[in-house]
Formats: structure tokens, sequence, C-alpha cells
């Protein structure tokens, strides 16, 4: 298929949606192009996956921005593919660093340059470890088996669709119980639910797990797992950004049901 037909394909699929994202995040080794950069020489010539420069000039076309998340030893060579392969001017930002994280920090990275919130990013990547951790971070994450094709763009599309629908959900939910009770007062009982987490109320409230490990492994009696269980009901999304601090912290506990606190 050549690339005009990609591209006109790719459009169609994006028009089926309503909710977009704002920033779509690739990968580069094996989701953007079939090698790892590391093995190439930069003289070589390189190419992409057959669809993805349609898919890039789609989105280009429908005012998506687009940017690149790798974790490549060698990002001087990556550049240099980048460059021959004509697309280096499509991305507002590139983060291309090899690191111990699995892409938390590009992320970060990403979100500090281009200012959108991880809610509002869709992410495409080949490795599972990868797409395991930029999800905890609120990033709709898309695992591809054979490069980015118009399938993962619908996938994907899909996907962050539902996703961005159950945050509506979620803030709706928590609109109504706020209003039922006020944040002092969900503050308290979360005081008296965890006496070992430590807690502070703040602009809104953030919760922290604490660092110690007798913390961590306090057997809970069952009316404190059930007052966890209700918490984390409406505590348990992402939204916004000090909810999904307290999100990461209490998940954990509806999982566990009384036994150990592993957050
Ligand atoms: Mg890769």
């Amino acid at each position: 298929m050549s690339d005009e037909r990609v591209k006109k394909e790719a459009m169609e699929i994006i028009a089926e949606f309503e909710v977009l994202p704002r920033l779509v995040v690739f990968d580069l080794d094996y989701t953007l192009w079939p090698f790892y950069c590391e093995y190439l020489s930069k003289c070589e010539m390189p190419s992409l996956y057959p669809h993805v420069k349609g898919i890039l000039h789609a989105l280009k076309d429908k005012g998506i921005d687009i940017a690149v998340a790798s974790r490549s030893p060698t990002p001087d060579k990556a550049n240099t593919f980048l460059e021959k392969l004509g697309i280096k001017s499509f991305f507002v930002a590139q983060e291309i660093f090899s690191s111990w994280t699995h892409k938390t920090v590009h992320f970060q990275k990403l979100k500090q340059r281009t200012g959108v919130p991880y809610n509002e990013m869709l992410f495409f990547d080949d490795e599972d470890r990868n797409i395991q951790a930029v999800s905890k971070m609120s990033v709709t994450s898309i695992l591809v088996d054979d490069g980015v094709d118009l399938g993962a763009l619908r996938q994907g599309l899909t996907k962050f669709s539902q996703n961005r629908s159950a945050l509506e959900k979620n803030k709706q939910r928590w609109q109504n119980f706020s209003k039922k009770r006020p944040l002092q007062k969900i503050s308290n009982d979360l005081k008296n639910c965890v006496p070992a987490m430590t807690f502070s109320s703040s602009a809104a409230f953030s919760l922290n797990c604490s660092p110690s490990s007798s913390t961590r492994t306090r057997l809970m009696d069952s009316a404190t797992t059930s007052r966890l269980k209700e918490l984390s009901l409406f505590l348990g999304t992402s939204y916004p950004a000090w909810f999904s601090t307290i999100s990461l912290a209490v998940s954990p506990w509806s999982d566990i049901k009384g036994r150990r606190i592993s957050g």
C-alpha cells in the first residue's frame, strides 16, 4: 500500500473518533522501524515499517502532535536515521536515551516539554515492560507486535477513547461523592483507616505510602478492609494529578483484601 493510501485510511480511522489524544508517542526500534539502531552502521539506509509514514502524515494533518520515546543507547544513530528517513521534523519532542527505568523518565520529560497531561497521551511500543510502566502513569499504551500499522492505530484510538470516557465517569462520581462528603471528612476517614500511613492535607489532599517495611506488612482487620474498598471505589482512578497520587497509593489496598500493604 502506498504512503498516500495509508495516510487516507489513517485519516478515515482518526475521523471515527470524537475524542483524540493530544500527543502520540512512538518508540523507535521494532515500533517505527524493524531493527535495533545500535546494530546498524550510520552509513546504512534504514527503512520504516510499511504503514508508518502514512500514519505520521495523517496524525500531523489532523493536528495531533507526535513525539519519540526511545531507550536506544545510540541516540546519535537514531537521529541520523530519523533524518535519513525524512521524518525528524514530524516530532515535537524526542527523548532518546538509555535508561534503567522503563520510559517513565522519558514520559516525565515529554510532559515537561510539551505540557500535555499523561491522560491525553497515546503511546506505542513493542516491549511489554515499557507498556506496563507507562500505563501506570495514566498514558494509554499499546503493545505492537510487528511495528505500528493501521490496526494498531485503530486499537490505540479505541482504547484511548474508552479510557477517557472511564475518566469522565470517575470525575462525575468523584464530584457527586465530594458534594456529599467534604474533603476534610474524607481526610479524617483516611487517617482513621490507615493510621500507619503518612497523610497530609495539601491543595486537595495527598497520601503517601510510608517507606518503612513494617508499615508495608501491617495486617489490616476486615473493618478497615471494607472501608478501604469503599474508598478505593472512588479513589481508584487517575483523575486529576493529585488524584492519581492517591490512586497509585490506594490501588494496592483494594487488591490485598486485608492481608498485606504491598504498595
Ligand atoms: Mg522497541
